[in-house]
């Protein structure tokens, strides 16, 4: 039995502060592999946007191995079928990685287990994505939260997570198996390239998550608690397409939160605010392997009975951008052509769907899910409940953004909106948001025309909030037969 282990590459794309291949170094020769299966998952398997940050992030994973006088084994194919494979053609004694927490996961690391015991190899899975462990943050009776701040208090209480490990010396093999070439795994767009602009908006690759994280909490997190709202500011830390991929893990994250703090005391309220959105990414995480039917079914079974609409002409607006309310076509529009969607117009896009389109949020979340680069099954899943009312510890059903408001609120000089939507960027600021409402010459100096150079309102606000209400009535009445609702 040959000393080599193969390190199996998931979510998790990084060499530093990863127990498995700290493990996998100290055990003997490692081969780095990545899978690419793109059948794992079934419905969920990987979407469009997240498919190109994995190309470049490979690409990146794959030079620093390099540099460090090893390869990145890619294989394309079912996972426990290529590591069987991988076990034959090299021998190795190990297989280690990090754990999972999707619904399928747990299965495949047993079948990976079985199949790895069959070669007379062992298979170890570790920690590395998360700050706690499912399971490990419970209530005093022992059983899930279902709350977050019970859920992060409790977190807080738990002994700290470890501190992260720098990347360790590798030893790699003299031989080595057959790689494909990424390039021909096609995961880039071609024809049309959607993503031509993203190289320029986007840098994946763990060298530059950390850059982004020394960044933002040398130059931004100071103005995260009242900046975290207003989509036109950079205060948000856009970490999560580089921690959807392990690029960094949540415990550099955390340690690096807790020296600034120290460094600079004035700055702990903020910092506690960004670490309490880590523990929102942990919660959902959490959730997920509890209640691993999160992302299509209702947390809350009321909502089963809920009457939602299918598709329709009207998602098919909203996709693109074109619903007449200027916010909602910004945040789409932002999505569609950068493959990110600020915090706060996701959980307006979010309600307009749900809410004054009555379309089910589950369409909405395969959108999100295909467009969005830190597309992640736990978050998306949960946040998508949480707009739609039928979540663990969700926004309840009746509140329902206004759009106007909420562009009015936080969007006031329309900074964000006349970026994304600049068929309206010389309207008055009066108007921005409810450009039906501003008089004739108005639009007509704006160059605009409703209906032609933009979409007047697909729904009108009051009509649809009013639907919904009573829609989310029927639910209540539901919510009283025996059998309905947990
Ligand atoms: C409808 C909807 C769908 C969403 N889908 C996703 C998704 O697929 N993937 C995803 O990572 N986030 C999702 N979010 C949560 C949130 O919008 C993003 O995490 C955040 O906008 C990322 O920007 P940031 O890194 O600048 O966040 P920051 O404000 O800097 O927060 C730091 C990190 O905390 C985590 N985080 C922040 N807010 C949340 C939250 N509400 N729930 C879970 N984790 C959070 C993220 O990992 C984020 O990178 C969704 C929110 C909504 C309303």
């Amino acid at each position: 039995m040959s000393d080599t282990v193969i390190y199996w590459f998931r979510h998790d794309l990084r060499l530093s502060d990863l127990p498995g291949l700290q493990a996998a170094s100290l055990t003997g020769n490692v081969i780095p592999v990545f899978i690419h299966d793109e059948k794992l998952g079934d419905d969920w398997a990987i979407g469009g946007a997240s498919r190109w940050w994995l190309h470049h992030s490979l690409a990146s994973l794959a030079g620093t191995i390099e540099a460090m006088g090893g390869k990145l084994i890619l294989r394309r194919g079912d996972t426990s079928s290529e590591l069987n494979k991988l076990l034959t053609e090299t021998g190795a004694s190990h297989v280690f990685a990090s754990r999972q927490y999707q619904p399928w996961s747990d299965e495949l690391e047993r079948n990976v287990h079985d199949m790895a015991s069959e070669h007379g190899a062992q298979f170890k899975r570790y920690p590395g994505t998360l700050l706690f462990e499912p399971g490990s943050v419970a209530t005093g009776a022992g059983t899930p939260f279902k709350v977050f701040t019970p859920f992060w208090r409790a977190c807080l209480r738990s002994p700290q997570p470890e501190a992260p490990k720098p990347i360790p010396t590798i030893s790699f093999p003299e031989v080595w198996p057959l790689s494909d070439a990424l390039d021909t795994w096609n995961l880039l767009p071609t024809s049309p390239n959607w993503a031509e602009s993203w190289a320029s908006l986007w840098r994946p690759g763990e060298a530059h998550a950390k850059n982004v994280l020394t960044e933002f909490l040398d130059d931004k997190v100071q103005n995260y608690g009242d900046g975290r709202d207003i989509p036109s500011k950079p205060f948000t830390s856009k970490l999560s397409p580089y921690l959807k991929f392990g690029e960094i893990s949540p415990r550099q994250i955390w340690w690096a939160a807790q020296r600034c703090k120290d460094q600079e005391p004035g700055r702990a309220s903020a910092v506690d605010k960004f670490l309490s959105e880590i523990g929102w990414r942990e919660f959902c995480n959490h959730l997920v392997v509890q209640f691993p039917a999160m992302p299509d079914k209702a947390f809350n079974a009321k909502f089963d009975h809920f009457p939602w609409r299918g598709a329709n002409p009207s998602l098919s607006a909203w996709q693109r951008g074109n619903t007449g309310y200027p916010i909602v076509d910004a945040g789409m529009r932002e999505l569609w052509q950068t493959g990110f969607m600020h915090n706060r117009v996701r959980m307006v896009v979010a309600s307009f769907l749900t809410k004054h389109l009555l379309i089910d949020w589950r369409l909405g979340e395969r959108w999100f899910w295909d467009t969005l680069l830190d597309a992640d099954l736990a978050s998306n899943a949960c946040s998508w409940q949480w707009v739609a009312g039928s979540g663990a510890d969700a926004s309840p059903y009746f509140r329902i953004f206004n759009p106007v408001a909420q562009g009015e609120k936080f969007d006031k000089s329309g900074i964000y909106t006349r970026r994304w939507v600049p068929e309206l960027k010389d309207i008055p600021d009066k108007f921005l948001h409810k450009p039906w409402e501003a008089p004739p010459l108005t639009l007509e100096t704006a160059g605009i025309k409703l209906g032609h150079t933009y979409p007047s309102p697909i729904v009108d606000h009051k009509e649809a909030r009013e639907a919904a209400l009573s829609a989310y009535a029927t639910l209540k009445a539901l919510s009283s037969e025996p059998g309905v609702g947990q």
